[in-house]
Order: structure tokens, then sequence, then C-alpha cells
């Protein structure tokens, strides 16, 4: 027997096919989709297996899962309980959802095979942005050390993470914002998690140097890129994705680029997989900066600055800070959440540049959203930096760095929470995908 639509009225009771198309029974009621028979109780220990996490939330984690390769806390066992105490969790939630997919759409977009594309969306997290892979270590450290506070600047995303485990420890956190700079959806997830915002009057990186300094004077704990424990945390990123590919290493990974924790995360996790023997080949890294804020491609492109076994000329990295401060030529672009001169982690990304044999480009605000809204084709959501993934892999195969059929595995950060960028996009019919609404 199959299921049938019914009428809701009692009186009346009509009855239609499962592949009728309408909404209301010949008399105008509303109608039931109904079931024959009850299923069995049984299913519910079917269901449990099918998901089975083995009763824990720390193997539901798409971080903690792996949490033999971040092993800071020293902890050898399979018992929630004895997880907990140490490891800090939005009930699993982090990097729970996120996994590399096809997406057809941003293949062409990008002119690459479609079977070559897979694209990661991290911002299926549960504040929406990969920064709670990182998080959840940090305050698991941050725990570790009895913090009483933690602290970060912030061009949106951090903050909410931030703010998100925080107020489920039940630990204060100050967010330092340069005001004015932060997209409406970010600043509102920092105050619904009540966390106290400092707003500091300059950009982001004026509000990371505020923030370390009071840090510093008062304690607090830094949550911030440049904490060791948020790259352990954002190693999982790759790692979820060699494990979709069957820990077959792809020819490359690509990340936008902004204080380069996510570039340096992946080098990191690269470097030690390739030193256990787990990965043969080591993928590449290209990391893609917005025109406006481009001190990595400036350095690494123009001034020829490399890791160079350990030995940076950071005497470039200093002028080039010098000469910024003197112009006054801040970074500008409308992807905030990569609008950063200063990136902090500047030399353990070329650390991973070297390693991996990585390269660096730039894409340009539009080509950013229209690869933000290709992504949206496929039934995917991302924010305005994270469209700079695909508009980068666009560019590079362009210029036939990337091949065609290479494995290619581009991470999007972080979904939209600039709710009107795509109303504003879509409707401007000289947008590459704009589909300007209709009047009637
Ligand atoms: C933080 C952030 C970035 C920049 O990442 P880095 O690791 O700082 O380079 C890019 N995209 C989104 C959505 C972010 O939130």
């Amino acid at each position: 027997m199959n299921a049938v639509l019914k009428c809701i009225d009692p009186g009346c009771g009509l009855e239609y096919p499962i592949d009728s198309t309408l909404v209301e029974c010949e008399r105008g009621h509303l109608l039931d989709v109904k079931y024959p028979g009850s299923p069995p109780e049984s299913l519910k220990e079917v269901f449990r297996c099918r998901r089975d996490p083995g009763g824990s939330i720390f193997n539901e984690s798409g971080v903690w899962r792996f949490r033999e390769l971040l092993n800071f806390c020293s902890i050898d066992t399979e018992d929630a309980e004895q997880c907990a105490a140490h490891l800090v969790s939005l009930d699993g939630a982090e990097g729970r959802q996120s996994k590399p997919y096809r997406m057809g759409r941003v293949s062409k977009f990008t002119e690459m095979e479609p079977d070559s594309l897979w694209l990661q969306p991290e911002g299926y997290n549960p504040s929406g942005s990969f920064k709670d892979n990182g998080m959840a270590t940090a305050v698991t450290h941050a725990r570790m050390v009895s913090a009483g506070k933690i602290v970060c600047a912030s061009t949106g995303n951090t903050s909410a993470s931030a703010g998100m485990f925080a107020a489920n420890e039940g630990i204060e956190c100050d967010v330092y914002i340069p005001a004015g700079q932060i997209a409406p959806g970010k600043l509102s997830q920092a105050y619904q998690f009540g966390a106290q915002i400092i707003e500091v009057d300059g950009n982001f990186d004026d509000a990371l140097r505020r923030s370390l300094d009071e840090a510093r004077g008062s304690g607090g704990y830094t949550v911030n890129s440049i904490n060791p424990f948020r790259i352990e945390g954002q190693k999982t990123i790759p790692y979820r994705a060699l494990e979709q590919l069957d820990w077959e290493a792809p020819d490359w990974i690509v990340y936008p680029g902004g204080a380069l924790g996510n570039t340096s995360s992946c080098g990191k996790a690269l470097m030690e997989l390739h030193e256990w023997g787990w990965i043969g080949k080591i993928p590449r890294i290209a990391v893609i900066n917005a025109e406006g804020a481009r001190t990595l491609s400036d350095l690494y492109n123009d001034r020829g600055l490399r890791w160079n076994g350990g030995k940076p000329d950071t005497g470039l990295i200093e002028d080039h800070y010098a000469e910024m401060d003197r112009t006054g030529a801040g970074p500008r672009t409308r992807a905030t959440a990569i609008q950063i001169g200063r990136p902090a982690n500047i030399l353990k990304g070329l650390r991973a540049l070297e390693y991996t044999d990585g390269v660096v480009t730039t894409v340009s605000d539009t080509e950013m959203l229209d690869g933000m809204s290709a992504v949206g084709l496929n039934g995917f959501d991302c924010e305005m930096a994270s469209g700079a993934t695909p508009a980068g892999i666009k560019k590079l195969v362009k210029e036939g760095v990337i091949k065609r059929d290479d494995t290619v595995v581009g991470i999007l950060t972080g979904r939209q929470k600039d709710a009107m960028l795509p109303v504003e996009y879509h409707s401007d019919p000289s947008n590459m995908f704009a589909r300007p609404p209709r009047a009637r």
C-alpha cells in the first residue's frame, strides 16, 4: 500500500493519489499526506545505527573525531565523559556538516572539468564559518590554562565563533572590532552571544594591535589565529577534504587569504601527514588575496619574499608595512573578512607556500561577487570573501597554472551574513549571473 493525500476535514475525507499536485480537495479543504499502517518501534534502533557516533558528541564533531591528530590534551580515550573533561565542543556541531561537494555551475564558471573540482562549504558550521574548527581547539586550550576571559579582534566571523563558544562554556569574551566595518549579520551574532564589543577607530589591523595589548595587560586569552591552537583545529579542514578523497591527495587546495591562519594550518597538516607517510603527494596551496588587500601577493610575487628555509627576509615585510603607514594606503575591499593589511600569520603562511610549492594571486571585488554567485547557483551559500576561491581558481586555470583536469579542492570559508549583498548583485542586470526581479 502506498501513501495517499487525504482531506483533513473528518466529514469529507476525500483521498487522492500521491502523485497528485492538488493542494486542496475538490471541496476546498487542506490535504494531509497519509501513510498506511504504523511503523515498528524497532526502527528507533535502525535510525541510531545509521548515524552512529557511538553515543559521543566527540565522534560527531568534524574536529574531535580526528582528535588523535591534534592531541595537545594528551588524552587516549573513547569515553565521552572523559573527553568532555578536556575538549570543548558545541554538541559535536563544529565541522560536522563540512565536506567537499561537486558543484557543476562552479566547474563551468572556472572552466574546469566537472569531475575535477570540489568545493567545501565551511559556512555550515554552527556559527557560520570555518572559524569554529579552530575556535573549538583554542577554547579547549583556554580551559586547559583556566583562562577567565577570551579576547579577539575580528572582521566578524572570529567574534561570532568566539562569542558562541564562550557563551556555551560560560566564560567572558571581549571582541575588538573596526567600527563600522563588520557585516551586520556577524556583528549581531556577537551581541546575541553576549560578547563585550569594543569598537576601535581604525581597521582590523588596528583592532588586533589593541586587543593584543589589552589582553597582555588584563590576562585575557587571545583566540585570534596567531594562537597556535586555532591552527590545530583548522587542520581538520584539509583532513575532511582528504577523507572524502580516500586520502588521495588532490593537486591543489585553494583558500582566500586574510590573516593566513587557514594557509598556515593547511601547510602544517600537509607537512605532518607527509612526514607520517599518510599521503604520498603534497598538494599545492593557492592563496587568493583581494586586489585591495594584497600584502601577501605584493611581497610574494613582486618582492620575492620567501620562507627561505626558515630565514625569510623580514626587512621586506617591515618596509612594506612602513610604506603602508606612510601612504595611508589601508586595505580596501568589500570582502571585509579578508580586508587585512598585516596578515598576522605571514611567516607560517610563507612556510606553507614553500613546503607545498604554492602560488598567490589576486581577484577583484567583482570577480569575488561572481564567484560567490556561481556557488549560489548550485544551491550552496557563501559570503563574498569565499567567492575569492572560485574566482581565483578561474583565474589560475585561465593562466594555465591550474590544469583543467587537476584535482582541486576549494574552501568556501563562510556563509552569507550580509543579507542585502545578493539582492544588490542580482538587481544589477550588468552582473554576470544577475537575475533581476520581475514586476507584475
Ligand atoms: C577569517 C576569514 C577568512 C580569512 O581567513 P585567514 O585564515 O585569516 O586567512 C576568509 N573568509 C572568511 C569567511 C573568514 O571568516
